[in-house]
């Protein structure tokens, strides 16, 4: 009988994955052995060929409920029968043989107990099992086990233990197994004294009553109010100094997303599983959300409870509180700081937004935001990656050896560890602008290196000298390897999609610092994981004040009328379009005659923001990609109820360094004319979707041409646009491209580290 040695990769540590193989194994009269080793579980499965393609079938496509299998590799061995019956082997780690969960939603189970009033866990706000719970937040080294969590300082109850301990039980082997006699305590911060159920009634009150909660959650503490209560949301808006930005929003259980979002059934599966990211979905007229929760926006971030006591704060049924079903749920931070994490982090930085808070005393080691999700043709994009998925490793199939750090991006950063082909994006970290995020960053590398027991030899960070993470990359010692920017996005494209070839990538971006020491930010380049050519990117324009063009459009608006008008008439253009003051514009006159506070840029993020401006949708924004945003949104919004052509393809330019040039100045003037002749604003944000995603696949073409390539990779933030990502997509496959695009990998700046980890591990490994 033919005999096969595989290897499961994915969540398949700590979620019954091996008692679930051998009960598969008896089913199919599989005889052999299942063992875990760390990053993946080894199979050794005998049988007939029937038998053993019905198991390997069952084992990729019906997982036990936790389980994710991100790959099976299977090969078949020639060999006499060796077997006489079917075992669990178990499991001898070895160095590098790492695995650390993420964090899990509160199981069904174990929300049935938590409302069940004879459960000896009834309302407490830990409980949790094998199946769920906090894993990487209250990690503090491996191995994985109590002594080494955040739980030591709850030593188990005699019946905790017994649970603990008996293979049979929902807990067995349940790090942070608890209940109302051993677990942690929630208790009000302004008064440690209010404790247990009478502090979670205070502040069930507080919110039913208008007021600003933060709660202590998984990773990090949210700020959270009633979301059906106008008053509320704004006063919340006014105290963080964003006015616009969308909050998420928790409800409290699925009818309440159907209420207010249209559902489509892949997202469900989402919205109910055990990962729980906030998931955007469209809204649906006549909602209870009040307006200010997501001003503007189509859609609205949605997630349900996934930690016990945010199901209390919905239905706590001791006490008479009216609580409402949909809850702001956002990030407890000053703007730019990293989330709060304990009880001085939350003293300090939230007291003064919030009418009380819970907290609790189990400590979160390591911060987790909340991850968050969209959907592109049916399938997850991912936004930014961080509690329930970090530090899922991302595999790339190769023999690379040794370790590596990516310290990622300046903004929305994330780190990655490279340990041979398994890399490990790290969850969420934030904007360098703050010196609380670059000590966080500092601190998280280090906690994460002592629990993946990975010691980099050398670190990856981005090319712009003064980048705070190009410091802190600079500080740990390490031979620094620098990765352009744009490049690394298309690496981290490369490295999601196991794509060895190499390939035309097309990383749509906001700024980044080009070989040439301008800005780059709309480029085509020839890529594979040794490095990159640049073939072609935007027509380049003038980026005038610096920082502040990031969230001023009217600016690179201005730029274009310049050029293409010069200054009187731009004057005269300005005007009508109510762009900007007579001062701003004198202002800016002054930088473009004498060349002042002003770079060349090919920035695809800005050109949005330029065109938003020009259109008169955003002048001006709040944080950067509201301009771009809103743009998106107008041109769906035509583009819902209208159906059009896309565009013939532009004649390309030629720079002077012999690249060629997608045509913007031309596209910015054909919008113009069209603005100024009165046409439909929402008509003109797609026509620039289009025109773009045009000219795009015709660089696309051009790269062809030249490189011989067919395969494109789509990468960096300005593809978050799903329109763009949409029309690029479709236009290319229909002209024969084969097209790689993210899926759990953002690609927005969050994706960064895992680009620039893996190239510096093929560097240490080829060059
Ligand atoms: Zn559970
Ligand atoms: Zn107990």
């Amino acid at each position: 009988m033919p005999l096969y040695h595989s290897r499961v990769y994915g969540i398949v540590q700590g979620v019954g994955f091996r008692p679930f193989v051998s009960r598969l194994a008896a089913t199919h009269g599989i005889l052999g052995s299942v063992c875990n080793k760390g990053p993946f579980v080894e199979i050794w499965a005998q049988g007939t060929e029937n038998s053993l393609r019905a198991f390997f079938d069952a084992i990729e496509r019906r997982p036990p409920e936790r389980a994710a299998v991100l790959k099976v590799e299977t090969e078949r061995l020639t060999k006499p029968e060796c077997y006489t019956d079917f075992q669990i082997i178990e499991s001898h780690r070895e160095r590098g043989d790492i695995f650390v969960s993420p964090d899990i939603a509160t199981c069904d189970t174990c929300r049935a107990e938590l409302f069940d009033p004879k459960n000896r866990r009834y309302l407490h706000p830990f409980i949790n099992c094998t199946a769920c719970g906090p894993r990487l937040t209250i990690m503090d080294a491996m191995p994985y086990d109590r002594e080494r969590t955040s739980m030591k300082a709850f030593p188990m109850c005699p019946e905790c233990r017994a649970e603990y301990e008996n293979p049979a039980t929902r807990r067995y082997d349940a790090q942070p197994v608890c209940c109302n006699d051993c677990g942690p305590e929630v208790y009000l911060l302004e008064d440690p004294s209010v404790r247990g159920q009478e502090a979670i009634t205070r502040v069930r009150r507080t919110i039913a009553e208008g007021g600003i909660a933060a709660i202590k959650g998984i990773g990090g503490f949210h700020l959270c109010c009633d979301a059906t209560n106008e008053t509320a949301v704004s006063r919340l808006r006014t105290l963080k100094h964003r006015p616009v930005k969308p909050f998420a929003v928790m409800l409290r259980d699925f009818d309440v997303v159907t209420r207010e979002c249209i559902v489509e059934p892949h997202e469900k599966e989402i919205i109910l599983g055990h990962q729980k990211p906030i998931l955007l979905l469209k809204k649906k007229p006549g909602g209870k959300i009040a307006p200010s929760a997501a001003p503007g926006a189509p859609s609205l971030g949605v997630m349900l409870p996934y930690a016990p006591v945010q199901m209390l704060l919905f239905t706590y049924p001791v006490d008479d509180v009216n609580m409402p079903d949909a809850l702001i749920m956002t990030s407890g931070n000053p703007s730019g700081a990293p989330i709060c994490r304990n009880d001085d982090d939350a003293r300090e930085n939230l007291t003064g937004f919030t009418d009380t808070i819970l907290s609790h005393n189990r400590p979160i080691l390591i911060r987790s935001d909340d991850s968050v999700m969209d959907f592109a043709a049916g399938e997850p994009y991912m936004i930014r990656r961080s509690r329930g998925f970090a530090p899922l490793p991302v595999f790339v199939k190769s023999d690379w050896k040794g370790e590596v750090l990516g310290i990622g991006g300046e903004l929305k950063n994330t780190f990655c560890l490279g340990h041979g082909s398994l890399f490990y994006p790290s969850s969420y970290v934030g904007d360098m602008s703050d010196v609380r995020t670059i000590k966080a960053l500092r601190e998280s590398v280090t906690r994460m290196e002592t629990l993946l027991e990975t010691q980099p030899s050398i670190v990856s960070c981005d090319l712009h000298p003064r980048y705070h993470t190009a410091q802190v990359a600079r500080g740990l010692g390490l031979p620094v390897f620098p990765v352009q920017h744009h490049y690394a996005h298309i690496v981290s494209c490369l490295a999601e999609n196991d794509c060895h070839e190499p390939v035309i990538g097309v990383s749509f971006d906001g700024t980044g610092y080009g070989t040439d020491g301008t800005i780059w930010g709309g480029e085509i380049l020839r890529a594979d994981y040794a490095g990159f050519t640049r073939l072609g990117s935007l027509e380049p324009f003038l980026q005038a004040g610096g920082d502040k063009s990031s969230t001023e459009g009217w600016r690179i608006a201005l730029a274009f009328l310049f050029a293409l008008e010069g200054p009187e008439q731009a004057k005269k253009t300005a005007d009508r379009l109510q762009l900007c003051t007579d001062r701003e514009f004198n202002g800016l006159q002054f930088m473009f005659t004498h060349q002042v506070n002003c770079i060349t840029s090919t920035s695809a993020g800005r050109l949005f923001d330029g065109v938003s401006a020009l259109l008169g949708i955003r002048t001006r924004s709040t944080f950067e990609g509201e301009a771009a945003m809103f743009l998106q949104f107008a041109a769906d919004d035509w583009g819902n109820t209208h159906s059009a052509d896309m565009p013939s393809l532009p004649a390309l330019l030629t720079s002077d360094d012999g690249r060629f040039l997608l045509p913007t100045k031309a596209m910015f003037r054909e919008l113009l004319d069209l603005h100024l002749a009165g046409e439909d604003t929402g008509a003109l944000a797609w026509l620039f979707h289009a025109k773009l995603a045009a000219a795009i696949v015709a660089g696309c073409e051009q790269a062809r041409r030249g490189t011989g390539l067919s395969t494109a990779a789509l990468s960096g933030g300005v593809f978050q646009n799903t329109l763009l990502l949409h029309l690029v997509t479709g236009s290319l496959k229909a002209r024969g491209f084969t097209v790689l695009r993210h899926r759990l990998i953002p690609p927005n700046d969050g994706g960064i580290c895992l680009g620039q980890a893996a190239a510096a591990m093929y560097a240490i490994n080829n060059l």
